[in-house]
């Protein structure tokens, strides 16, 4: 190999990089919407220079053996377990165990003082290692497994990042064990291990700014006061053209004005959550629901006879009828008009459709409302 990697250069980057990662990270987390883990790790990433920066010192004479051989351990092993405390925290609002995770340095340091293993170089490296392979292990299987409730991008390099971290710190485990281990090859594991840390702090900085985009998609296609999607998010999820077979109903609460004007206006916010709320317990998850606009929403059912549509639209209705809301003791009226377009034949976008709907709907408030009124055909 052409290039020679000199053990304390490689410290030097390796130290750079692990307080560059604590600086980007503390910054991430003064900005982040959500910033469970990312103090505890910045904690973590600034502990492991420390920590390697005292084992420096240390091999060219200027502390005392003990200081620097029991120090750098301690400092090791609880930045490794304070990295997995805070990469479990940041992937799952999990809380951090502080009690549990103390007992593992505890147990080193303890174990320490009474054998004094950590003055034997390869025992030292060895505790060292087995500590940051075990949470480095322990951080990728969080990242991973909340990937399905929280798919980001980045999840997959941060948890390939710390895999290929641990692998090469098991590796050296196995070279320390078999006595193999040489300067050259140490040299060798923390420069990979400085390009994954470095690696980690980018990808969990990318984690975060992921995430609060997708808190801020969210935020722009729900619904703030029922937390059901609003028009915007429908509108981009109806297909274009409805298929033979599927139904799309507008509602829309009977005499709402009065309620408002009779029970006050927060009583009528009190009627639209609930409303919401019956409507999205009486549909199936592939239905979409969605608030249009005042109090009025939209329904739609992919894959339904129109029969079975009618069924669903006349559950609603009944339903909405049935809740039970009361403002100073008295009942509040909550009933619902529907006007439901069963989609019988090919053609129409979703525009004709509702607008077929919504004729219905005038037509189910004409006849008196809290009823359903259905048609079958788009205007011409
Ligand atoms: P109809 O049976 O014919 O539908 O009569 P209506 O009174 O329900 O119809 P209208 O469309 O005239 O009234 C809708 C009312 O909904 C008017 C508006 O003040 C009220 N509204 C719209 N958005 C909100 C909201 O977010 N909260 C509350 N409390 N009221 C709202
Ligand atoms: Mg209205
Ligand atoms: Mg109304």
């Amino acid at each position: 190999m052409g290039i020679q990697l000199d053990l304390p250069t490689v410290l030097l980057l390796y130290k750079t990089a692990l307080v560059a990662g604590a600086l980007s990270i503390f910054h991430v987390s003064r900005h982040s919407c959500r910033p469970q883990g990312l103090r505890p790790l910045a904690g973590a990433y600034l502990l492991l220079a420390i920590g390697a920066e005292l084992a420096g010192r240390g091999e060219y004479l200027i502390l005392p053996d003990w200081l620097w051989t029991h120090g750098s351990l301690l400092l090791g092993t609880v930045g490794y377990c304070l990295f997995w405390a805070g990469v479990r925290a940041l992937s799952g609002r999990r809380r951090i165990p502080m009690g549990w995770l103390a007992l593992v340095p505890a147990g080193w340091l303890v174990a320490g003082i009474a054998t004094q293993f950590p003055l034997d170089n390869l025992l030292r490296a060895g505790a060292f290692h087995v500590t940051a392979t075990a949470a480095l292990v322990g951080s990728a299987h969080e990242i991973w497994r909340d990937r399905r409730a929280e798919p980001l991008p980045s999840r997959a390099l941060l948890a390939g990042f710390l895999l290929v971290s641990a692998f090469i710190f098991a590796l050296r485990l196995f070279y320390i064990a078999t006595e193999n281990a040489s300067s050259t090859g140490f040299a060798r594991a923390f420069y990979v291990q400085m390009f994954c840390h470095f690696g980690i702090a980018l990808m969990v900085s990318s984690l975060s700014s992921e995430r609060a985009e997708a808190r801020l998609e969210r935020m722009a296609q729900t619904d703030a006061l029922t937390g059901v999607g609003n028009r915007h998010w429908v509108m981009s999820r109806l297909p274009a053209q409805l298929p033979v077979g599927s139904a799309i109903a507008q509602l829309d609460l009977d005499h709402f004005k009065r309620i408002n004007d009779r029970f006050g206006h927060a009583a009528g916010d009190r009627v639209l959550v609930a409303f919401a709320e019956c409507l999205r317990r009486q549909l199936r998850d592939s239905d979409l629901l969605a608030r249009m606009g005042g109090e009025e929403f939209l329904v739609y059912l992919p894959d339904v006879s129109a029969g079975d549509a009618t069924t669903i639209a006349q559950r609603l209705c009944t339903a909405v009828a049935q809740i039970r809301l009361t403002e100073n003791g008295e009942d509040i009226p909550v009933s619902v008009s529907i006007g439901l377009a069963c989609v019988a034949r090919a053609g129409g976008t979703w525009a004709d459709w509702l607008s077929a709907a919504d004729h219905a709907l005038y037509d189910a408030k004409s006849a008196g409302r809290n009823r359903v009124a259905v048609v079958h055909e788009r205007p011409a």
